[in-house]
């Protein structure tokens, strides 16, 4: 049978330990609200669990009160975590008249002579609901990751097993009491929440590890595919055309006289230059193309599938887009021209002979004086 206040006092301390282990991580990482409320609702849930050991040998009379009150604010704080996580607007609204109304209720019962077993039903409904209310957080999204799915079936086990627990209660039993079904729904609440703090550190991980992902591949100035992000994916698209024998087109672009831009109305306006061409390319360019800034007014454009006479379409389609494109200056409103190289990849060439022969037509373009398409010199075959 198990020893309900060792397993009190081993879980307290876990959960204090957990606290400040969270504590020398967020000193020195970049701020986020979530993971610190996180710390404070580990630091609280392991306060209520010392003092749920320490309550029979203190025989205090509100003790009992204050340990439903300090998991009433712990169990908030970590819905509070989640709202942030979530970036719930206003939950603050929500959030703190519950958890003042359920404070001052256990609160005003623990004054009123409850006795413990009575005190520990009421909490235990205030936990169970927001336990529901962190497994409708996670799981009411259909695009929820595997991540968030397991902790919000987690979350909802933990509020089943705390529901039980206080049905036990009301039904004539101690929640401390041995019988084996309520044991069971008690440890089985205690290890799903275990579960539970680490799956919120999970979750942060897997949150900031896609938004570095995203952040490592983009350009910030136009938000396109920066150069090593789309390079890898056209070795992949290229890797795929060439075992299914399909074509594949790549585009070279390049803004003409864009240091004019610069010198005539500023590095800002330039910036703006770039942008515009990132939006209008974005507007034509399908799905399934993929479109990066190589660097400065370069770009590069992939098509699979395409043959050449559909890559040249493409090719003066956004010539001709970025021609009617205007850029606001501190002067009149000005457009620019692009010039484009075009090829289609060989079944034998590796990317970076197709993106020199892709620059070649690209320089035959500017020497034939910008503003044009030109098609790249078919790959020379061994005799
Ligand atoms: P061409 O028609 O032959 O391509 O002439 P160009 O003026 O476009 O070409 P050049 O390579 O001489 O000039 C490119 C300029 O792009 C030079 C550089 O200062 C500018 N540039 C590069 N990156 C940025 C950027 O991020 N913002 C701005 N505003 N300018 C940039
Ligand atoms: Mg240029
Ligand atoms: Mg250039």
């Amino acid at each position: 049978m198990i020893d309900i206040q060792t397993f009190l006092l081993a879980l307290g301390i876990g959960n204090v330990g957990f606290a400040i282990l969270m504590a020398g991580y967020t000193h020195g990482a970049a701020p986020s609200a979530g993971l610190r409320l996180w710390m404070w609702a580990r630091l609280g849930i392991g306060v209520s669990q010392l003092i749920g050991w320490a309550r029979p040998m203190l025989g205090l009379p509100l003790v009992a009160g204050v340990e439903g009150v300090s998991w009433i604010l712990a169990m908030s704080l970590e819905m509070a975590a989640y709202c942030v996580f979530f970036g719930f607007p206003r939950w603050g609204r929500v959030l703190l008249p519950i958890t003042l109304l359920s404070s001052a209720i256990v609160l005003a019962a623990a004054h009123g002579g409850a006795n413990h077993i009575q005190l520990s039903a009421l909490v235990g409904a205030v936990v169970a609901l927001f336990a529901m209310a962190m497994a409708w957080a996670l799981l009411r999204r259909r695009s929820a990751s595997l991540l968030q799915r397991i902790i919000g079936i987690n979350d909802a086990l933990f509020a089943a097993a705390v529901v039980i627990w206080v049905a036990s209660v009301w039904l004539g039993k101690g929640p401390l009491d041995h019988s084996g079904a309520q044991q069971a729904a008690y440890l089985a609440g205690y290890m799903l929440m275990i579960v539970n703090g680490f799956g919120f550190l999970l979750l942060c991980k897997q949150k900031d590890d896609t938004h570095m992902a995203k952040l490592a591949a983009t350009d910030s100035l136009t938000g396109l595919y920066n150069r090593h992000a789309f390079l890898v994916r056209a070795d992949g698209a290229r890797v795929v055309a060439q075992r299914q024998r399909t074509g594949l087109g790549l585009l070279m672009i390049d803004i003409d006289h864009f240091k004019q831009i610069n010198d005539r109305w500023g590095h800002a306006t330039g910036d703006e230059a770039l942008v515009v061409f990132a939006r209008t390319a974005r507007g034509i360019v399908r799905d399934h193309e993929t479109i990066g800034r190589l660097g400065g007014e370069e770009f590069a454009l992939l098509l699979p599938g395409a043959d050449l006479d559909e890559a040249v379409q493409a090719a003066e389609r956004l010539r001709l887009a970025i021609r009617e494109a205007t850029i606001v200056t501190s002067g009149p409103s000005y457009r620019m021209t692009v010039s484009i190289g075009v090829v289609v990849l060989d079944p034998h060439e590796d990317l970076g002979g197709a993106m020199a022969r892709a620059d070649h037509a690209l320089y035959a373009a500017k020497r034939a004086g910008r503003d044009r398409v030109e098609i790249g010199e078919l790959v020379r075959k061994r005799a």
